[in-house]
């Protein structure tokens, strides 16, 4: 159990695809662990394992509401529904806030810690989260789903917070 270092953009590891999990043994369990412990941390709403530069697919949310955070790994959404925009921010992404457009209401087949497989539905803020974080899983960053005029607006607040972050 540890405190992760969380990578931020342009960090080109953020860009990679995450690997299904197949064994759930120890290193399993202590990444599940770190990302609990990284996140509680940082008091964000969601971690995925690609920001801690470890690329399986496994992440943890804790949406504003909720007392214990969620583990889901080898996530599938199976139903969108009532969508609409949404303000989301990034620990990989410091500095930048920006709309999105997500469902709010979702249903999500993943496993547990133990590789149990089970299916919630979900609404609101934790809906959110889980689409923000399989983003992750499969290298997409939030500013990508922003519209082109936001892209743009992005990209130059982008290059000003990375220029006062030389070693990013
Ligand atoms: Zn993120």
């Amino acid at each position: 159990m540890a405190l992760r270092t969380i990578i931020t953009y342009p960090d080109p590891r953020l860009r990679d695809r995450s690997q299904p999990v197949t064994d759930f043994g120890p290193s399993l369990q202590s990444l599940a662990q770190d990302l609990t412990e990284t996140l509680a941390e940082h008091s964000a709403f969601g971690l995925s394992a690609p920001q801690l530069a470890d690329h399986r697919a496994i992440f943890v949310i804790a949406p504003p509401g909720t007392d214990q955070p969620q583990l889901f790994i080898n996530p599938e959404v199976t139903s969108k529904a009532a969508w609409g925009f949404v303000e989301e921010s990034c620990l990989s992404v410091p500095g930048l806030v920006g709309s999105v457009i997500r469902a709010t209401q979702i249903t999500v087949r993943a496993q547990d810690a133990e590789g149990a497989p089970f299916e919630r539905a979900l609404d609101g803020m934790a809906a959110v989260c889980v689409q923000h974080e399989l983003d992750h899983l499969e290298g997409r960053l939030f500013f990508d789903r922003f519209s082109a005029l936001g892209r743009l607006r992005a990209k130059r607040r982008l290059r000003h917070l990375t220029s006062d972050n030389p070693q990013n």
